[in-house]
């Protein structure tokens, strides 16, 4: 009995000293906060111009300002075009996304799975978190999880199930885990159920819409051709590549919600905040690293002081 009882108080102090190296282990890598180096941002998005849409105007400041910008399309969009599909329209779209990344100044990856199949599944996920840990990502964007487009969604989910796992070693074992979750975020959307997008931070792109309309331009089977195609507008886009350019421009006036202007507001003060004409804002997802007002700053290094 008295053995016993010694035995039950040894396994009690070692699982103690399990649980406390481990805290400080913990306590340690929350302690690695990123020096002023460049940060590393990987955004996710079903198809090949789809972070564009939500990130490209900051994207484009956060390259300019040295920092390290990798878009990646998690289906490779074959199925995003009226005439067109399969392996060619895939070619044909990777080009443009890595022309769209050239224009930026960021690095654009688009993954082989098929466009408008795309599930949930472990196989995905798990590339998911080997892109997250190769970029050693500091800051992880995408969509969120209600939205029209299924590849959206499961994006979204995709993203949430990689979220944590991406520190797990045991998990995708043939590429490092990271020692901290990065902090995850959510693109803006329109949509209101379950619950409507919540802009916990935005920034202006007053100054890179031009460069974003220059993303966007690249993607000529999109902008040019689906599309206008889809909107049953095809016959008005402009076959000149300068005239196409500068249609396009029209085509794409800046709304900013209530609630994304509160959030310029609280971020570039009240006068600056209310003349923004072009912004993209962000939520912070609950399943990565929680960031406080110090680290959204160090996250976004936009802002005025
Ligand atoms: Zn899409």
């Amino acid at each position: 009995m008295a053995a016993r009882q010694l035995w039950f108080v040894f396994v009690i102090l070692a699982f103690a000293g399990a649980v406390g190296s481990g805290g400080r282990a913990a306590q340690a890598s929350g302690g690695q906060q990123a020096g002023p180096g460049p940060l590393n941002i990987i955004a996710f998005g079903a198809h090949p111009d789809d972070c564009d849409g939500r990130a490209g105007g900051t994207a484009v400041k956060w390259a300019a300002a040295g920092h390290r910008v990798r878009f990646v399309s998690v289906t490779n969009g074959d199925a995003g075009h009226q005439s067109q599909g399969g392996g060619a329209l895939a070619a044909r779209r990777r080009a443009e996304a890595k022309e769209a990344g050239r224009r930026a100044g960021i690095d654009y990856v688009v993954l082989d799975n098929h466009d408008g199949e795309l599930m949930p599944e472990l196989k995905v996920r798990e590339q998911i978190i080997r892109l997250i840990r190769q970029w050693n990502a500091d800051l992880v964007l995408g969509p969120r999880t209600n939205d029209y487009h299924p590849d959206h969604r499961y994006t979204g989910v995709l993203l949430q199930d990689a979220a944590f796992m991406v520190t797990v070693p045991n998990i995708a074992p043939d590429t490092p885990a990271l020692r901290r979750n990065p902090v995850f975020m959510f693109f803006e959307d329109n949509f209101q159920k379950p619950a409507p997008f919540t802009p916990d931070v935005a920034v202006s792109i007053d100054d890179t819409i031009s460069r974003k309309l220059d993303m966007f331009d690249a993607h000529v089977s999109q902008f040019y051709e689906w599309l206008p195609w889809l909107a049953g507008r095809l016959d008005e886009v402009p076959k000149d590549p300068a005239a196409r350019r500068q249609w396009l421009a029209t085509q794409r006036q800046g709304r900013i919600s209530p609630a994304v202007r509160a959030a310029l507001v609280k971020y570039y003060g009240a006068e600056a905040g209310a003349k923004v004409r072009y912004a993209e804002a962000f939520e912070i997802s609950e399943y990565g690293r929680r960031p406080d007002e110090t680290e959204i700053r160090r996250l976004f290094p936009f802002f005025p002081r």
